[in-house]
């Protein structure tokens, strides 16, 4: 009853794209490996993820869709850059990689085709 209560075993947000995460329960089963409702990423452990501390940088994701998000995460995970999904789709990064992000974020927002262009089509 003490011990290793402090963290919880699982994730409680998407590492792909941010969206919370609810634990399925199948009877007394937990599922291990659930699928994310969002992106359908099935979440694994071998992301990396930063650990809190007093030196970090927040971005507020929630107002780009989902596929930007996914972009962003994606690029991430490939250039091994930790971050970390808080509440409501706030994506944490060292300080490190602000320019990164900044440069990042400008990048996938900008070629997003998608994005706020009313009469503007070919
Ligand atoms: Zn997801």
């Amino acid at each position: 009853m003490s011990g290793r209560s402090s963290r919880p075993g699982f994730r409680t947000c998407c590492p792909r794209c941010g969206a919370p995460f609810p634990i399925v329960v199948r009877g007394e089963w937990l599922e291990t490996s659930p699928r994310c409702a969002e992106c359908g990423v099935a979440v694994r452990d071998d992301s990396p993820q930063l650990a809190p501390s007093d030196w970090e940088i927040a971005y507020d994701l929630s107002e780009l869709p989902l596929i930007v998000r996914t972009a962003i995460t994606a690029d991430m995970i490939e250039v091994r850059v930790p971050f970390r999904w808080d509440d409501a789709l706030v994506l944490v990064v060292p300080p490190s990689a602000e320019d990164y992000m900044d440069q990042l974020i400008d990048d996938v927002t900008a070629d997003d085709p998608a994005a706020d262009a009313p009469g503007e089509r070919p």
